[in-house]
């Protein structure tokens, strides 16, 4: 059999890895959206690779978009099987490809007026909201820690990943020539002390391993530091500069993670009386599914709940539904809080609070999460003395704050200890995927000294024969 990788291949979004059988059934491990990648993305996200039509089967690691982004076109291009997945991972999928459609859609609306009126050719949107629906239905979920077998030459193993909820390391046992291989794949690998998700679990001894490398190169400061960060800001732009701080969030983990952290410091007396504003539906829907799956909770979530029955709401926080009572609150005058997607700024609601904000120092934009170089929470995060918003130049001039340490991936240590309970001798060969050419180097140089014999930074559409 052989592998290919089409995706997050020295890039940290696009996940999307194929692996073909002697027999030619082919199975696909997650079909991720490329995110921030500049003009180059929209023509990444049409060309796959390979032949939609083709693929026998789908695994999906987790929800994220960066992993199951590209599922509708999967499904629109001919895609015919089954997408295999968490319980956790189907119901947050479900809601994510159909709020993705519609940022496309709309996106698609907004852009074409604009072309339309200086006489430009109009654009088509990536996928529609009925592409999204069909591919739904194929979502079948397996629970984790069962051996699941899908055909004659292929079981599957979910662990959990801790990294969202629903996030799972993919196993496959391969049966070819009466041979059995095991590939495991990461997807996104989370930590090991997350204040929400449990620990990411052990796995059996595998024959090859795929594994993000996101932060391959950075420790993590202590999550305590990040909470207290948080509130600096909040207290620092609201309270003293009288200011909004806006912070741009994924709608599924991050803004479940900074609720729990907001309705902790509430319940310790830390938090300052101040609107919060969730302005995204999508959260409010993944809040929802995050709250119907207590199952992956840890021990001090679970121990939370039978105090504070809801560790997501505290005094303070709404919940924006519509479009008109989002753009009010850019007429809003008193300081406030808006948490609002994407996390890396590079679509949705919080695209429009940024250009409506960054031109005024009272302002903060506080970046919370990973963001691609190239995206627009990239830009801010590196300094950017000006950007450009819907084709509208911006003189950045909002005060830019990052809290690094909050984040869903592990770093070193924690991809360290994923892999700890593996004998490197017997992995005949590990692929580092998910992550920046540069870090994934150090990365590499770090486990090679752990005693992995063989790693590879494979390159996007390479194909490496598996023996
Ligand atoms: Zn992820």
């Amino acid at each position: 059999m052989k592998i290919a990788f089409h995706g997050a291949a020295r890039t940290v979004t696009g996940s999307k890895h194929l692996i073909t059988l002697n027999n030619g059934k082919k199975i696909l491990l997650d079909c991720g959206m490329f995110q921030g990648m500049g003009k180059e993305t929209g023509v990444m996200n049409e060309n796959f690779g390979f032949d939609a039509a083709q693929v026998t089967h789908m695994i999906l690691s987790h929800a994220h978009i960066d992993h199951s982004g590209l599922i509708p076109l999967l499904v629109k291009k001919g895609f015919k099987g089954t997408i295999y997945c968490t319980p956790a991972t189907r119901d947050l999928t479900e809601i994510l490809l159909l709020d993705s459609a519609k940022i496309q859609e709309d996106d698609v609306k907004y852009s074409n007026k604009k072309r339309q009126k200086e006489g430009q050719p109009l654009i088509e949107p990536l996928y529609k909201i009925s592409d999204a629906e069909k591919s739904v239905s194929a979502l079948k979920a397996v629970n984790y820690k069962t051996w699941f077998r899908v055909d004659d030459d292929l079981e599957i193993l979910f662990t959990d990943a801790g990294h969202i909820i629903g996030s799972a390391a993919v196993h496959l046992r391969i049966t070819e020539n009466g041979k059995t291989t095991q590939i495991s794949f990461s997807g996104d690998i989370g930590r090991y002390n997350d204040a929400i998700l449990r620990a990411p679990d052990i796995f059996p001894q595998a024959d090859y391993i795929l594994m993000e490398s996101t932060y391959g190169s950075t420790l993590h400061a202590e999550a305590e530091a990040s909470d207290d960060r948080l509130i600096y800001y909040i207290r620092h732009t609201c309270k003293e500069k009288k200011g909004k701080l806006i912070i741009p969030a994924f709608s599924v983990g991050r803004t479940q993670e900074l609720l729990y952290a907001l309705n902790r410091a509430q319940l310790e007396g830390k938090l300052p009386k101040v609107d919060i504003f969730v302005d995204s539906p999508l959260s409010l829907e993944a809040t929802e599914v995050v709250r119907s799956h207590p199952e992956v909770f840890n021990k001090t979530v679970s121990k939370l709940l039978e105090i504070d029955e809801d560790p997501f709401d505290f005094p303070g926080l709404h919940y924006i539904r519509t479009v008109d009572e989002s753009k009010q609150l850019n007429f809003r005058e008193e300081p406030c809080v808006i948490i609002s997607a994407s996390g890396m700024a590079e679509a949705g609601r919080v695209k429009h609070h940024i250009a409506n904000n960054i031109d005024n120092p009272r302002n903060t934009i506080l970046i919370v999460g990973y963001c691609e170089p190239q995206s627009l929470g990239g830009k801010l995060m590196r300094g950017a003395k000006e950007v450009s918003i819907y084709s509208t130049h911006h003189e950045v001039k909002a005060e830019i704050g990052v809290i690094r340490s909050m984040s869903a991936h592990g770093d070193y240590e924690d991809l360290g200890q994923w892999l700890a309970c593996q004998h490197p001798q017997d992995v005949k060969k590990l692929f580092l995927v998910h992550g920046e050419y540069e870090v994934q180097q150090v990365l590499r140089d770090w486990l090679l000294k752990k005693g992995f014999p063989a790693i590879e930074i494979p390159e996007r559409h390479s194909v490496v024969n598996l023996l």
